[in-house]
């Protein structure tokens, strides 16, 4: 099996999990008890995590609160800035490509009075910084813009729309979840006040995250019941989660520059060679994720194209609802033909990809996309 599915979830590399491994074994002490060696070995190993993660986002250690991954920081930005803001401030300006842990909490906002402002996005996914700062009203206190798209790997302009927001004074909560670890992403220079991350999607353990909150931002926690996270977050904290995603922002953050030289270049030989397959490229050549390729096959189907490819795990820009082929509201956004969008593959580059996946992967496509193609003519 070769793996192409890095936008879903990576595996963990092997020296994230030498990290955790003693936090599951004998340090599995709980990083609340005070009274005692155990709790203290836990408290100190979650500290240290959290600097790893402030380190690679460029905020400060205690602007960090560990979640159990981006869609629960996703719904405590979000519904908690809602539930603190200003009287008469109640409009969100949100844009059209968000994961639904960001969409379906605006929509669900939206249904408590909140009003929305969906934005439109160019046909390579890219939020326009005019169309935001045309959006902005006097009651506006949210502005979410995802840092990269998790299926067409677009990459935002986040520091534009984070200078717009605090010209403006509203609040900008990003998902960085695809962008963080793998682009320059820093919260200060970005001018971000909130920030969603995952450590499954950068090589870490699944359950894990953490939201960046700026200092002086002030948040309604959605959890009762424990002080963590300065009691923005209760529960015992996920000590081994929590070492792993550490682990994993470090690495990110030594290695995050080369491995993004290395998955473009792979990422390019892949485009090449399914050239020979007639693939048309989905998104922006430039100003893409490093390790995202989507592609259209015109006059194949995607479901089929992966049935004829059990060796290679992909996803698809369409999905199987109910029986029918709904496409994904992403290549809807940006204006994707219906029949190049049910055409569509997703193929997400990781760390541990080799070019010889690549080139083998990319045979099989071609050599798959002439066979459906063939028996479609006759
Ligand atoms: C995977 C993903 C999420 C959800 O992260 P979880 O940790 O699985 O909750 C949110 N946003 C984006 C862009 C993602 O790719």
């Amino acid at each position: 099996m070769i793996y192409l599915d890095n936008h879903a979830t990576t595996p963990v590399d092997p020296r994230v999990l030498d990290a955790m491994l003693p936090y599951l074994r004998e340090r599995f002490g709980n990083a609340s008890s005070r009274s005692h060696r155990y709790g203290w070995e836990a408290e100190e190993a979650v500290e240290k995590a959290r600097a790893q993660v402030a380190g690679l986002v460029g905020a400060d250690p205690r602007e960090i609160v560990f979640t159990s991954g981006a869609s629960e920081a996703n719904n405590l930005a979000l519904k908690g800035a809602a539930a603190r803001r200003e009287k008469g401030r109640d409009h969100i300006v949100a844009s059209p490509l968000e994961h639904p842990s960001v969409r379906e909490t605006v929509e669900h906002l939206a249904a408590r009075g909140c009003e929305v402002t969906w934005l439109g996005v160019d046909g390579e996914g890219r939020v326009r910084p005019g169309d935001v700062a045309r959006s902005i009203t006097p009651r506006t206190f949210l502005v979410t813009v995802m840092a990269a798209n998790n299926e067409i790997g677009t990459i935002q302009p986040l520091r534009e729309i984070g200078r717009i927001a605090e010209e403006r004074k509203v609040l900008f909560h990003t998902d960085a979840t695809q962008g963080a670890g793998k682009i320059p992403f820093d919260v200060r220079a970005d001018g971000v006040h909130l920030a969603a991350l995952t450590a499954h999607k950068i090589f870490g353990p699944k359950g894990c995250g953490a939201l960046y909150v700026r200092q002086g931002i002030e948040l309604e926690r959605q959890t009762h019941g424990g002080g963590q996270e300065r009691g923005l977050r209760a529960g015992t904290l996920n000590v081994p989660g929590i070492v792993g995603l550490g682990a994993a922002c470090e690495i990110c953050r030594a290695e995050r520059d080369e491995e993004a030289r290395r998955l473009a270049r792979l990422r390019d030989r892949l485009e090449s060679l399914l050239a020979a397959a007639e693939a048309r490229r989905n998104g922006p050549r430039e100003g893409r994720l490093p390790n995202n390729l989507h592609v259209s096959f015109p006059g194949v189907d995607a479901e089929s194209l992966m049935l004829a490819v059990p060796e290679v795990a992909v996803s698809s820009g369409s999905a199987c609802a109910s029986g029918s082929m709904e496409i994904s509201r992403v290549l809807k956004a940006i204006g994707l033909r219906p029949d190049l969008a049910k055409g569509s593959i997703r193929f997400g580059l990781g760390r541990f990809n080799t070019e010889a996946e690549i080139e083998e992967a990319a045979r099989l496509f071609v050599a798959a996309a002439a066979r459906l193609r063939k028996v479609a003519r006759r």
